[in-house]
């Protein structure tokens, strides 16, 4: 059962209110990786202010222009600009591209596999990868949550907004800065798997219904402690909270991304 919250309720039992109710309104996630942790760190760095379709384009044509990742590491660097011409910074991402390469080679001897951060402590893998160019708090901890379930949290702008809005997360914390704060507010709680979920369902929810402007708040299953919505409308009616759908239509609604 989701656990009892109010809008006065600490921000710790408002995260945890959160997880369970959205758990129950999205659904458990499950826990598979989305795709190759090589794939999810170069992706993830594409798709920087840049569409998904984008990101896929630019991704599978360097892969097509190249061949492989030593190719795209010895490729001229305006060719390997214009091979992701449609990321919105391709000529500050290719020479990030073949640095991170060039460190992934060094590390492994020559192959291009992330495999070993598995055996690495947590904090020793986030500081090697966040050490490299553009690699931040947010792309190193989708790498080692989704691909490697490491105790991490990856915060993007719609979970520090729910997070804001909910009142679990304070309105001056930056997004850098939420990553160690909700981990530490979550971990106690939490396993990998948990905080997968976690991030998960905040994401969907700042995507399809927290919307920047104009949350879709009748639709919304956090009203009942959410601090934004009290701000907005009063505290939520017995009739608002009764008119609140239970779980994700997907038929009326759309399917949700990945
Ligand atoms: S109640 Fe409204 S503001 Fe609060 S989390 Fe839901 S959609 Fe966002």
């Amino acid at each position: 059962m989701p656990t009892p919250a109010t809008y006065a309720a600490s921000p710790t039992d408002k995260a945890l209110a959160d997880h369970a109710i959205l758990n129950e309104f999205f659904g458990p996630v499950p826990t598979a990786a989305r795709r190759t942790p090589m794939r999810e760190l170069i992706s993830t760095l594409l798709s920087h202010r840049t569409t998904h379709a984008d990101e896929e384009l630019a991704y599978d044509r360097m892969l097509e222009a190249f061949g492989d990742w030593e190719g795209v590491l010895a490729a001229p660097l305006d060719d390997l600009i214009h091979a992701i011409r449609t990321t919105r910074w391709p000529a500050t991402q290719a020479p990030r591209i073949q640095e991170i390469l060039g460190r992934i080679k060094a590390e492994t001897g020559g192959s291009f596999n992330l495999d070993f951060l598995a055996d690495w402590p947590t904090e020793r893998s986030m500081t090697w990868l966040t050490d490299m160019p553009g690699i931040g708090l947010k792309t190193a901890s989708l790498v080692l949550l989704f691909n490697f379930r490491k105790p991490v949290l990856p915060v993007d702008a719609h979970v520090h907004r729910v997070a804001q809005r909910v009142g679990f997360l304070g309105p001056k914390v930056s997004v850098e800065k939420a990553h160690a704060v909700l981990l530490d507010m979550l971990k106690p709680q939490l396993d990998p798997e948990g905080l997968f979920n976690f991030h998960k369902h905040n994401y969907w929810l700042g995507q399809q219904i927290c919307f920047f402007q104009k949350p879709n708040c009748p639709r919304c299953p956090l009203k009942g402690f959410c601090s934004y919505y009290q701000e907005h409308y009063g505290e939520a009616t017995p009739e608002a909270l009764a008119a609140t759908p239970k779980h994700w239509d997907a038929a009326a609604w759309g399917q949700l991304p990945h």
